[in-house]
């Protein structure tokens, strides 16, 4: 979940906890945009000097919601070269996890940026899939990250390759099994032109059987949206074969029962 630090979502930490409880999760996560090296990277995140603030914000959530477990985590957008970078963000405060995330296929080109998706009439949209995907397997390769965020993010607009990606899928979650890195259900894309969970429900059969562990996420960018969707992204675990899911404190994983 986000908060307004990151200049695209509304609410405070605390307000996202105030109806996770009258929603009925017991225990929440925030994980922010994280900053670049550089703060003019985009304008879709907090910058470097906000990092602090972000974590206070958390902070007082968790003070002002005793019983409500909440943890403490980034998004991280992964780009090849920026490893030294995502291990200096790791080391700066105590995370319960890291959520590896790919938005950008190049430096300048991030495939959900509603801004840009007019970039998608000038490639082909398997090559899109593909460079997409070499960056994901990648992230998860890196060991820098518990998760691996929206795992099929390029559907977002509803623009898919007419060539079969099941590849793609199979070689990032070869890697992610062996790494031991687990993926998101995430709600956000029944909200987008999609309309549908990330990943899919053909690709979450293949992390199924390749036993990937699983959590779930509505990525909220407001409050209203925190635990959107559970009982759809529940329902879609189990019809796949999942019987656990795992939450993170201290960046060591546990498994729960769904
Ligand atoms: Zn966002
Ligand atoms: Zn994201």
């Amino acid at each position: 979940m986000h908060t307004p630090l990151c200049r695209h979502a509304s609410g405070e930490p605390v307000e996202y906890a105030a109806r996770a409880v009258a929603v009925g999760l017991d225990e929440i996560g925030f994980s922010d945009h994280s900053p670049m090296r550089q703060d003019d990277f985009d304008n879709w995140r907090m910058r470097f000097d906000q990092l602090g603030e972000y974590v206070e914000k958390v902070r007082r959530a968790q003070k002002d919601f005793p019983k409500l477990t909440i943890r403490l985590s980034l998004e991280v957008d992964y780009l090849p070269g920026q490893e030294e970078w995502i291990r200096e963000l790791a080391a700066r405060h105590p995370w319960d996890y890291l959520i590896g995330s790919v938005h950008y296929v190049s430096d300048s080109w991030a495939v959900d940026n509603p801004e840009m998706i007019s970039k998608w009439k000038t490639r082909d949209p398997y090559e899109v899939w593909a460079a997409y995907f070499d960056r994901l397997t990648r992230a998860a390769d890196s060991g820098l990250f518990e998760i691996i965020a929206h795992a099929d993010l390029p559907k977002k607009f509803n623009i898919y390759p007419k060539e079969d990606c099941t590849p793609l899928f199979q070689s990032f979650l070869e890697t992610a099994r062996k790494k031991d890195v687990a993926i998101e259900l995430n709600t956000a894309g029944l909200r987008k032109d999609c309309r549908e969970i990330y990943p899919s429900p053909a690709f979450l059969q293949l992390a199924a059987q390749q036993k990937i562990p699983i959590t779930f996420g509505s990525d909220a960018h407001a409050p209203a949206e925190v635990g959107s969707a559970f009982t759809e992204a529940l329902a879609l675990a189990r019809s796949v074969g999942y019987t656990h899911s795992c939450r993170f404190q201290q960046r060591r994983r546990t498994e729960s029962p769904l």
